[in-house]
């Protein structure tokens, strides 16, 4: 049998398919596709760990790194026991997109432990934070590959394994690791940046849109993201009629006072039962008639299942993938307009670049010139995916995708790895 010059025996099945959607626009040949769907690095690490009582866990670890052909790797490291190979590698790929649509000079990369750390006692959760560092410490670094937090990791966590890391190395690398705590020079505005971010892009797409701030806003979740998106669209003088976490939501048609919701929620843990509000479902928040919808919570939010229900005019993804491709395709031709996730939440990976900037040049900046140079990269970024999705008439999705994957395959063509274009 004839041997093919790229077998896809490493790549990535998702990458596959939403690249293949960019490919039916931009033809990309056998060798760009080749790179572009294969993880460069895949690691994954066994190690066996002690728990308190003495017991010894065989624990799988890894580190994807995707692509560098745009400068050292970047990505969270997420503890959860449904971590796999495959979804690391998905989220690596994610995270090459997204710096390369804001046009952050990283590559992409993701860390994973295949643990559920809620199980774990603090100690142990620092010691395993620390083993994975003992583990990994050889394939990151400053120049290399920066870690950060993901899902169920934190500024502390990330406050231990620099630790650990300069410990290991005998020197101080604070640009190892990003998402820090400030004590340790992690970066001022780097707390609530996602939704900074998301809020800049917005502004942006409403100066353009006949819906303006009299729109109606309807955010899921109300953790990191979706609290701090609240708060600044509310602070800046938008309408948010509804807000939910995991054990439901809240809907007022005037509007809901943020600030009361948050304090309301730190008494109960929830924002149910908030007064002057109407208690709603999880189910009945997503297909509100609202113009604009920020899901900020988990992934496949939108599905098959209730997409021909939802009525918003606009979609904002905060959150990583909250529109399965099917349901996106219904939006799609539904005319619902969607800011894909890679644009619309790159607002932390943005400060976390700026955070390794001040760690390596050590010279650190005021929250506002942060924010002032957040809004110049998501303003910028979103403007380049708006004239792609004009001129190619397509969805912004695939004009954001177009911009990534052209930013990462002309560095690759720079580097002498693809031919010059004809
Ligand atoms: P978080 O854990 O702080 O908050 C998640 C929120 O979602 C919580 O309020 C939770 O109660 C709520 N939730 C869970 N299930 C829900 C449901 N079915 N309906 C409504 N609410 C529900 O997480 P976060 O840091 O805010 O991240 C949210 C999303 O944004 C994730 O997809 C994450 O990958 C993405 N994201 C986060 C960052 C960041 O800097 N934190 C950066 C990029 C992307």
């Amino acid at each position: 049998m004839e041997e093919k010059e790229y077998p896809l025996e490493t790549a990535c099945e998702v990458c596959q398919i939403q690249l293949s959607k960019v490919s039916q626009t931009k033809k990309l040949t056998e060798k760009e596709l080749y790179i572009l769907t294969n993880p460069k690095r895949v690691i994954n690490i066994n190690f066996p760990f002690r728990m308190d009582n003495g017991d010894i866990k065989i624990i799988s670890s890894f580190r994807i790194q995707y692509n560098d052909a745009r400068g050292p790797t970047k990505g969270g490291i997420r503890f959860h026991q449904s971590v796999t190979t495959a979804e690391v590698k998905e989220l690596a790929f994610l995270m090459s997109l997204k710096c390369a649509c804001v046009d952050i000079p990283f590559g992409g990369a993701k860390g994973g432990v295949k643990i559920n750390p809620k199980t774990l006692s603090k100690r142990e959760l620092q010691r395993l934070s620390r083993e994975y560092i003992k583990q990994f410490h050889r394939f990151i670094g400053d120049d290399y590959d920066i870690p950060a937090p993901d899902v169920n990791t934190n500024p502390e966590i990330m406050g231990w394994m620099l630790d650990e890391y300069e410990k290991i190395k005998g020197e101080k690398h604070p640009g190892v690791i990003t998402g820090k705590p400030l004590a340790l020079m992690g970066s001022k505005g780097r707390s609530y940046s996602t939704a900074q971010g998301g809020f800049f892009v917005i502004e942006e797409f409403l100066k353009t849109h006949p819906l303006a701030k009299e729109a109606s806003i309807a955010i899921e979740g109300f953790g990191n993201v979706g609290y701090n998106l609240a708060r600044i669209l509310t602070e800046n003088g938008y309408k948010v009629v509804a807000v939910s976490d995991s054990k439901g939501g809240i809907y007022n048609k005037k509007g809901l006072d943020i600030t009361q919701v948050e304090k309301h929620k730190k008494k109960t843990g929830k924002v149910k039962g908030f007064k002057g509000a109407k208690n709603i479902s999880n189910e009945q928040l997503l297909t509100l008639d609202v113009d604009i919808l920020a899901p900020s919570a988990l992934e496949d939010a939108i599905t098959k299942k209730n997409v021909n229900k939802i009525k918003a005019k606009v979609i904002v993804e905060m959150a990583n993938g909250p529109i399965t491709p099917d349901a996106d395709k219904v939006l799609n031709k539904k005319k619902v307009t969607v800011i894909p996730d890679i644009l619309a939440n790159a607002g932390g990976v943005g400060v976390s670049y700026f955070e390794w900037v001040q760690n390596i040049s050590k010279n650190y900046w005021t929250e506002q010139t942060i924010n002032k140079k957040l809004k110049e990269k998501m303003v910028r970024a979103f403007n380049e995916v708006k004239l792609i999705a004009e001129d190619e008439k397509c969805s912004y999705r695939k004009a954001a995708y177009i911009l990534a994957i052209n930013r990462i395959l002309d560095a690759e063509r720079a580097r002498g790895n693809l031919p010059a274009k004809k």
